[in-house]
């Protein structure tokens, strides 16, 4: 049977979008002679300083939703096998365990304390509100947290001072790993390598439709100053935080995230934590939730203690990633190009990070101060509503990670074969609200 020929759009450069590609030309239907696709990204490289490049990494078959996670987890075991993810991208089985811990004040801080009186004092600063993890649902209250020593292998977390509760969440058995700007990259890498001509630079402005609006005709983009028409026939979005903005109908929402990346003398055994960390009085101030611009809180020290759940992910390079809570301060931008970085937001999760590890704050050499976007909501993935040829593969929340490969495997089914196979869509099927 020879196969339709297909022009297929990706937008977005993000892991979604990239693992998309890279399905799509791993599927029996995909043929190079037939089928031309294009991938459009914004930003100009792919992976490029969105969510996909600044998230943790982490992979579990207990993330959710669960319809996909199975699929996806293993289809990342597969992957890693088969080109050598783990030197290529960093993946390996790993720990994830809740820590519930108490900072000590990191020493050496800034001009607000030396203003204070150099050693912070529990009468200034005042705000206290706390802040919540990103991956908070999956948290049980540290009360019901096993009061077990850590494992012996748990040394960069100062477990004799700091940490008053652990238990594991996840193991090596359901549990994993990737560095995912390196996995983003590489499967667009492998994607161009089988025939996918990836265009950075061009923002799309318009999906266009045929007359009677019933299928795909082309899809406009700006790149260079100049605005470019591509024919389409199958076009997928997987814009993240910017889908809305494509197609209003899909409801993505996105919050601001901060992380940071830490590197440490020696190297890290694999533990993911999720902490929760009580600050005490006179620990630098966090930065409100709700507090706009550069204003440095943690200049004035913590008048009372307040609880902070930084969630920190060893990996196997001998880098920290940690990341802070979201915040709503700064609406989306138009691009990737201009996230604004709180460099106070920033600063926090170095100071909590530093209150209950010595590796990764006295002797840790920060590598990066970043912000993205986190995409929420869905996650969406199928054909939007009685167009031909129109799928979204977006709004992944704090797993889109963990289940890309799943995904993009997924969506090749339903733009080569009409249909999924590999698992049921469920609740992620945008047709159940539409
Ligand atoms: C702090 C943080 C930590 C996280 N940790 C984890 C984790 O440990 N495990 C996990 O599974 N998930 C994690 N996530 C979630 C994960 O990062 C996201 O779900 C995932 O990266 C979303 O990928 P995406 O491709 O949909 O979006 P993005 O990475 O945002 O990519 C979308 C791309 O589309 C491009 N684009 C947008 N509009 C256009 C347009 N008009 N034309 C062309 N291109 C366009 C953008 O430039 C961008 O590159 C984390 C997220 C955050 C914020």
């Amino acid at each position: 049977m020879t196969a339709p020929q297909k022009e297929i759009t990706i937008i977005g450069g993000g892991i979604i979008g990239c693992s998309t590609a890279y399905f799509l030309t791993r599927h029996a239907f995909y043929s190079a002679a037939t089928h031309r696709i294009t991938l459009l990204e914004a930003s100009s490289s792919n992976a490029g300083g969105g969510a996909s490049g600044k998230a943790g990494g982490l992979l579990a078959l207990w993330a959710f939703p669960q319809n996909i996670v199975p699929l996806s987890f293993k289809l990342h075991q597969e992957l890693a096998k088969e080109h050598d993810g783990e030197k290529r991208w960093g993946y390996r089985r790993c720990w994830a365990s809740q820590v519930d811990c108490k900072a000590r004040v990191p020493p050496g801080l800034g001009a607000g304390y030396a203003q204070a009186g150099g050693v912070p004092t529990a009468t200034a600063g005042a705000h206290a509100e706390p802040s919540k993890g990103l991956h908070k649902d999956h948290k049980m209250d540290s009360k019901a947290l096993r009061k077990l020593g850590a494992p012996d292998d748990l040394d960069w977390l100062d477990t004799v001072h700091s940490l008053r509760g652990y238990d594991n969440m996840g193991t090596p058995d359901d549990t994993a790993q990737v560095h995912p700007e390196l996995f983003t990259r590489s499967m667009a890498q492998l994607a161009e390598e089988a025939g996918v001509t990836i265009i950075t630079g061009a923002r799309v402005t318009s999906i266009n439709k045929d007359t009677d609006g019933k299928s795909i005709r082309s899809v406009t983009y700006e790149k260079d100053g100049q605005e470019k028409t591509l024919p389409t026939t199958d076009c997928i979005v997987a814009a993240g935080p910017w889908t809305s903005r494509l197609l209003p109908q899909i409801p993505v929402t996105s919050s601001r995230a901060h992380s940071v990346v830490i590197k440490s003398p020696h190297p890290l055994s694999a533990y993911a934590l999720f902490t929760a960390i009580s600050l005490p009085a006179g620990f630098p101030t966090p930065t409100a939730s709700k507090a706009r611009g550069a204003a440095a809180a943690h200049a004035v020290p913590l008048k009372r203690g307040q609880s902070v759940e930084p969630e920190i992910y060893a990996r196997p390079d001998g880098t920290a990633y940690a990341c802070g809570p979201t915040d709503d301060t700064v609406p989306l931008p138009l691009t990737n190009a201009e996230v604004e970085v709180g460099e106070a937001r920033c600063d926090d999760i170095i100071y909590q990070v530093s209150g209950i590890s010595d590796e990764l704050g006295r002797d840790g050499q920060v590598l990066a101060k970043q912000a993205c976007y986190l995409p929420q909501g869905g996650p969406f993935i199928g054909e939007v509503g009685g167009v031909k040829g129109l799928v979204v593969a977006a709004g992944h929340t704090c797993w889109g990670i963990q289940n890309a490969p799943g995904t993009g495997k997924l969506v090749s089914e339903l733009v080569l074969e009409g249909r999924t196979k590999s698992a049921k869509l469920g609740s992620c099927d945008p047709s159940r609200f539409m």
